[in-house]
């Protein structure tokens, strides 16, 4: 099989696991075509974003401090991690190469005074370049051919909206495929950044936070892949988040779509553009531990065979929202009401998590984050109170919780459980939202009846049962 596996930072942060993903990755090899992408081993992404800040802040000092500190993870990973003495070396110098370019980065954007998203996607891709070389040669240092290739070198070709970039695929398809085929004629394995590409102009972009796993997907449709495999911490997609519901299940296989619904709450977060590159070539991804390899994960396929018939597949929760209720009577038959509401709060950059609108119009109910209610609030007095608003109601610590599943489509009922179920347990619904795709069902309740929302909501579409239907 042609297989592109993706590791998280996290599958790779101490020497231990980088050997053992090493010796995963060989043994794999013996009978597949391997591409391997990386993202950043944990926290570095975090650190080099703090840099910016810290340069935005006119912190020099600071910036500094936090390369050191990149620095020196890094080196001591690829001490302890790399056994021959000379492969060590020269590791260390090239690492060393890299934290002079940095450093010599930091210097360039403090004298100019220029945090731009051009040189922050630059800045940010640093991560990456120490990660992959880093893994390239630990599978060199257990005596298998492997090179390190960032996002641009190995041909992805994006936009250049920096910090949000997308890819040209067809450019990209014929540059990557050109730079994987020679090298699995010369069984080399190549292990390339996630995250990051580049412009037509060469600049380095990168795809946004969590990119990574869109980088494996766009990767596996450039070169035809067989199976996509997302290895990180969690086993795969869950019922529930176990934290909450202790007989919580793994779910052995989902589609599309509803990996898409799932991806934006539960344990592990996938980057929303992932899904993209596959839907055309359906290519089968799988969602795996690296910790747990015996563990095949969720496998995640343009149309599942088993689970097709259970109703829902999981029920998730996000907490620490904030509700904000827009009424007005003048909103009542205004063509445009919605539209300046939604382009005010858009210009604002925030992001509206749910919406509905009841039918007479005279009221229109969104989420966002706790953390942005304060600035959405803002916004909309400042702009829109006393003009098509007449009062703003905000309630905070809400959580949304979901219902997923594609086989609630046409299914009757499914509301009826869940609104009886709920009542049973005394647990008040603030706002619901279901589109007509009726994939997910979502309501808002308080942060503080979430757990017995979402526990009551397992129990009630016995989600522990559900890969022995
Ligand atoms: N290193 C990047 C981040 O932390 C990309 C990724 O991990 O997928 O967001
Ligand atoms: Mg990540």
């Amino acid at each position: 099989m042609k297989l592109v596996l993706k590791y998280g930072g996290t599958s790779i942060s101490s020497a231990k696991d980088i050997q053992n993903v090493a010796k995963h990755i060989q043994s794999l090899s013996k009978q597949n075509q391997l591409v391997i992408v990386c993202s950043a081993i944990s926290d570095t992404t975090d650190d080099l974003i703090e840099i910016a800040q810290s340069i935005k802040k006119e912190n020099k000092k600071k910036a500094e401090q936090l390369a050191k500190k990149i620095a020196n993870r890094h080196q001591q990973l690829a001490s302890q991690t790399i056994k021959k003495s000379q492969v060590r070396k020269k590791l260390l110098q090239t690492f060393d190469g890299y934290v002079s370019e940095l450093i010599a980065l930091i210097d360039g954007m403090v004298l100019l005074g220029e945090v731009t998203p051009r040189s922050m996607d630059y800045l940010f891709s640093f991560g990456e370049r120490l990660s992959i070389k880093l893994i390239s040669t630990a599978i060199n240092d257990i005596g298998k051919k492997s090179i390190s290739l960032t996002g641009k070198e190995v041909g992805i070709v994006t936009d250049s909206n920096f910090g949000e970039s997308k890819p040209l695929m067809d450019t990209t398809r014929l540059r990557v495929s050109k730079a994987l085929e020679s090298l699995f004629l010369k069984k080399t394995i190549p292990v390339i950044g996630g995250f990051v590409g580049a412009d037509q102009h060469g600049h380095v972009t990168t795809f946004g936070r969590g990119g990574s796993d869109y980088s494996a997907t766009i990767i596996g449709s450039c070169v035809k892949a067989d199976e996509i495999w997302l290895m990180s911490d969690v086993d795969g997609l869950m019922t529930a988040d176990p934290k909450i519901v202790k007989n919580a299940r793994l779910l052995n296989e989902v589609s599309y779509v509803e990996a898409i619904e799932m991806a934006m709450f539960g344990a592990k977060q996938i980057h929303p553009r992932t899904f993209e590159p596959l839907l055309t070539k359906k290519i089968p991804m799988k969602i795996r531990s690296s910790f747990n390899v015996k563990n095949e994960g969720t496998l995640v396929t343009s149309s599942p065979s088993l689970t097709a018939k259970n109703s829902v597949k999981c029920v998730s929760n996000v907490s620490h929202n904030g509700l904000i209720d827009i009424r007005g009577g003048s909103m009542v038959g205004t063509p445009g009401t919605a539209g300046k509401i939604f382009s005010t709060l858009a210009d604002a950059s925030i992001n509206v998590m749910m919406i509905s609108q009841n039918p007479s119009e005279s009221s229109i109910t969104i989420v966002v984050k706790n953390a942005d209610l304060d600035k959405a609030v803002n916004i909309l007095e400042t702009e829109l109170l006393g003009k098509i608003i007449k009062k703003l109601e905000i309630t905070t610590d809400m959580a949304i919780i979901a219902l997923i599943g594609s086989g609630m489509r046409g299914t009757v009922g499914v509301a009826s459980k869940v609104f009886g179920s709920l009542a049973k347990n005394k647990v008040n619904v603030s706002m619901i939202t279901q589109g007509s795709s009726e994939l997910n069902l979502a309501f808002v309740v308080k942060n503080s009846d979430a757990n017995t929302a979402v526990q009551a909501l397992h129990n009630e579409f016995e989600l522990s049962k559900i890969n022995l239907k």
